[in-house]
Formats: C-alpha cells, sequence, structure tokens
C-alpha cells in the first residue's frame, strides 16, 4: 500500500454506513479526511436497528406487489419516508418528490424487478453527491451486462475508465448497471462490493476502501464465534474461499476487478474509522504471522450423492459420465472428494431438491453403480490459511477439535494448493464445529 495520504481511493460504502442522516455525515467525515478519497460508491441504507428494514428489501416488496398488480403505495411510503428523513436530517436541497413519482410510475410499470431494486443505491448516490458535491454518474450508463446477463468487464472498464477521467470527484451508485438495450440489471445481494472494485480498477486506484459495520474480516462470523480476532492481512485468494463458503463481509465475486490490477482492498468500519481493519493483498509477507490458519467460515444447505462401485478406479470415463449428468440438468458441483470405488459429489441441496430422483436415476442408467445414495443435512466448514501449506499438523488440529467435541465427520476434501481443508458435518453440528475449531487454533 502507498503511504501518501493522498493516493487515489475509492471508497464504498455499505448500508450500515449509510443507514441515517447521522451515518451520512460521518461518511461524508471519511471522505473529506483524505482528499485522495476521490470515487465514492454507496448503497442503499440498511438497517437502523436489528428489526429495521433493509431499503432494498422494500424495493422488491414493492415490485412484488406490482407484479400481482397490488397497491404498492403503503410500503412505497415508507421508502420516501426514510428518504425524507435523511435529506432532512442532511439539511440539504434535493428534489425527492420527483424522483419518487418517476421512480414510482416505473415500478408501477413492469419497469422489471432489478430496476427497482437498484433505485436504492441511485437515490442514495444522488443525496450522496449533492452532500459532498461530488459529480453523480449512473451505473446504468457505464457498468454493462451482455445479453446473457453476465458482467461484461472489458467494456465496463473502458467506459468507467473514460467517465472518471471527466470528473476529479464522483460518486457511482453501487449494486446496478444495465443491459445492451438500456434495462438496468443489479449483481447479485451484496454487489455494491462488486461496482466498488470494478471503479477502482477503472480508476488504477491505489487502494479500494470498503467500509463496513465491523473493524475488518474477522477470523469467523461474529454471530457464530464469540469475539473472533480480526485478520491484519488476508491474501486474494483466502479471502476467496472464506467469502465463497459465506463469509458474508465482502460480495464472494467483489476480488476479482481489484485482484486483475493488483489493488489492495481495505476493509474499515465506519462507526470507528481510527481502526486500521483488514488488508486484502497478493501476496502476504509471513514472517510476521505466526498464526497457522487465516480464517473460518461455513455454509447449511448441502447434500451428497455417493457412488460406490467396485473396480471403479479402472473404468475410464466414470467420473465425466456422472458429470455429465448433472451438467445436463445444470446443476453445480461443489466437491467431488472420492476414494478407489467411492465417488462422492457435494451439491447444493436447492438446486437439487426437485430433481433428486431423476438424477439418481439417470446416474443409475450411466454408470450401473452397486449402490448409490444422497443424504442431504450437510454443512460444510472451509478451515482456510495460507500457513497451512508449511506447518505440518493443521489437519491433524482441526480432526482433533472435532472429535473431542463429539462432531462425526461427514465429507473431507482438501484443495491441492494445500490453501484450504473442507469438512461436511450435519447441519445439527454446524455452529459447534465452528466454535470448536475456532478454539483449537486460538488456544
Ligand atoms: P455492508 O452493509 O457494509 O455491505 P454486510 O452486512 O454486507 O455489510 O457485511 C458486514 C457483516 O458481515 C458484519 O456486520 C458481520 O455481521 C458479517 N460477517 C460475517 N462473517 C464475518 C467475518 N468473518 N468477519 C466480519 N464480519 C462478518
Ligand atoms: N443494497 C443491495 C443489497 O441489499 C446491495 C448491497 O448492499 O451491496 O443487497
Ligand atoms: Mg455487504
Amino acid at each position: 500500500m502507498c503511504d501518501n495520504r493522498d493516493s487515489l481511493k475509492v471508497v464504498k460504502f455499505g448500508g450500515s454506513s449509510l443507514a441515517d442522516a447521522e451515518h451520512f455525515l460521518q461518511v461524508k467525515a471519511i471522505v473529506e479526511a483524505e482528499e485522495g478519497r476521490r470515487y465514492v460508491v454507496p448503497s442503499a441504507p440498511g438497517k437502523r436497528f436489528p428489526e429495521d428494514e433493509k431499503v432494498t428489501d422494500m424495493l422488491y416488496e414493492c415490485y412484488r406487489l406490482a407484479d400481482e398488480e397490488k397497491d404498492i403505495t403503503p410500503v412505497f411510503d415508507r421508502i420516501r419516508e426514510r428518504y425524507q428523513q435523511i435529506v432532512d436530517g442532511l439539511g440539504i436541497e434535493v428534489d425527492l418528490d420527483t424522483e419518487f413519482t418517476n421512480i414510482k410510475w416505473a415500478i408501477s410499470h413492469q419497469a422489471g424487478r432489478d430496476y427497482a431494486a437498484s433505485r436504492g443505491e441511485y437515490l442514495s448516490g444522488v443525496i450522496l453527491s449533492k452532500l459532498l458535491g461530488y459529480h453523480f454518474l449512473d451505473a446504468a450508463r457505464i457498468i454493462k451486462f451482455s445479453d446473457n446477463g453476465k458482467f461484461d468487464s472489458e467494456i465496463t472498464n473502458e467506459l468507467v475508465g473514460a467517465a472518471l477521467g471527466r470528473h476529479v470527484h464522483a460518486v457511482i451508485p453501487g449494486f446496478y448497471g444495465s443491459m445492451p438495450n438500456g434495462t438496468v440489471k443489479t449483481f447479485s445481494r451484496g454487489g455494491s462490493d462488486v461496482t466498488g472494485s470494478i471503479v477502482a480498477r477503472a480508476a488504477g486506484a491505489d487502494l479500494y476502501e470498503n467500509w463496513t459495520d465491523v473493524s475488518g474480516f474477522m477470523m469467523a462470523d461474529p454471530r457464530i464465534v464469540k469475539n473472533p480476532e480480526t485478520i491484519d492481512v488476508i491474501t486474494y485468494r483466502e479471502l476467496r474461499e472464506l467469502s465463497y463458503m459465506g463469509a458474508g463481509v465482502l460480495h464472494e465475486d467483489a476480488i476479482f476487478p481489484v485482484r486483475f490490477a493488483g489493488i489492495p482492498i481495505n476493509i474499515r468500519n465506519t462507526n470507528r474509522p481510527e481502526d486500521a481493519g483488514t488488508m486484502i493483498v497478493a501476496e502476504a509477507n509471513d514472517s510476521a504471522d505466526a498464526r497457522k490458519i487465516t480464517g473460518i467460515a461455513g455454509k447449511k444447505g448441502f447434500s451428497h450423492i455417493n457412488i460406490e462401485k467396485d473396480m471403479m478406479n479402472a473404468e475410464v470415463g466414470f467420473g465425466r459420465r456422472v458429470l455429465e449428468v448433472l451438467e445436463r440438468e445444470g446443476i453445480c458441483f461443489e466437491h467431488l472428494p472420492s476414494g478407489i470405488d467411492t465417488m462422492c459429489v457435494v451439491v447444493s441441496t436447492k438446486d437439487i431438491e426437485a430433481i433428486k430422483d431423476r438424477v439418481i436415476d439417470e446416474i443409475k442408467k450411466e454408470v450401473n453403480p452397486d449402490s448409490i445414495t444422497l443424504e442431504d443435512g450437510l454443512a460444510l466448514v472451509a478451515v482456510v490459511g495460507r500457513g497451512m501449506i508449511k506447518s505440518a499438523g493443521s489437519a491433524a488440529k482441526v480432526f482433533g477439535a472435532l472429535a473431542n467435541a463429539g462432531i462425526n465427520v461427514r465429507m473431507i476434501d482438501q484443495g491441492s494448493s494445500e490453501l484450504n481443508i473442507i469438512i461436511g458435518v450435519d447441519e445439527a453440528d454446524y455452529i459447534n464445529a465452528l466454535n470448536a475449531i475456532y478454539s483449537e487454533f486460538m488456544s
């Protein structure tokens, strides 16, 4: 990271960082604290307190009502009220009436689900650009998806780069872009993180700061493990493993644009700007880090197909034929641990649930196994650490911890990079498994 306080930074603020007028003012103070914070990517206002509603959720609800040809007014007015309170609290002049009239008309006239959802970020952007005195750049004009719905990274990089070149300071709303025909399209939930990364790459930033409500990436989900330690430095690859496995701080696709450009990400806390947060980098200097694992994450909701057949190892094309069945059914596999005469395919339960009998029948037809079973209720836990490759005994520690806690391991997979160990346990054991592994490595 460049130490120059005025190096170019793209700053993204999450929903909790923009939940009300006080937070908008805090955001302004953070942006203005450094000259280099020239491009700002806001999310839609999130929850102010645990039972509160996120603006994005309310917008999805408006879309659902409109789609069922019901009146959206009650929900829509709650959204208008949220923004009105913010604008009033900031004491700035923004013509929300015109914005809300246009948005309500569009949502009620089939502008689409993604359009509805995107208005949360759009309105945050309009307000924040006014508050900061920064130019407003509508993401729909510069962030592009192709006809098949995939994000078009190269065209976007050119368009965003050209637009930023015309403005020293700008606010670019997160979460959405547009299709070639101009229809608004969003990334998946949490996608403002992706926008921030895209803007950082196009700007050639020195740093992508991602401001949220925790002081960095913690070694485990703080909602599951009590007071987990914050990670000081993590590599892109470790982060990808952890965020893919459910560590929700950063969207799982957010690293791609910045990794391409070699730009580090710094996770920071809007409520505690004095904390250094977590640095996400290409390569870490490990001499300072004696810790053997970097973090733990996990997800519930997996199923495993277990296939057994004597001499499977000698049957050329066995694995391919099994996977071709999944391919034909449009199912991705998550893991593929296998033995000499056994093969296990881990898939997401929601992907296979409705078609499981058909999939099993097709596999039987294709490979004629001695036995095949499908079991649900599997949770996956990923233990991730660049240090594991150098330190003998990490796996022993993981399995020792689980055995001591009386947890039965249903599946094991270790990536060839030795960066991670994936363990499958019963969903009922999920929380205990995370806690047992965490305490083993931290004691
Ligand atoms: P934002 O609204 O700023 O995008 P998110 O809610 O998407 O914030 O992400 C931050 C939240 O991620 C934290 O409040 C925390 O509850 C959750 N979280 C899950 N796993 C972790 C982890 N390993 N470290 C830190 N926070 C985590
Ligand atoms: N507002 C969107 C969501 O709630 C995107 C984001 O917050 O990053 O998913
Ligand atoms: Mg988020």
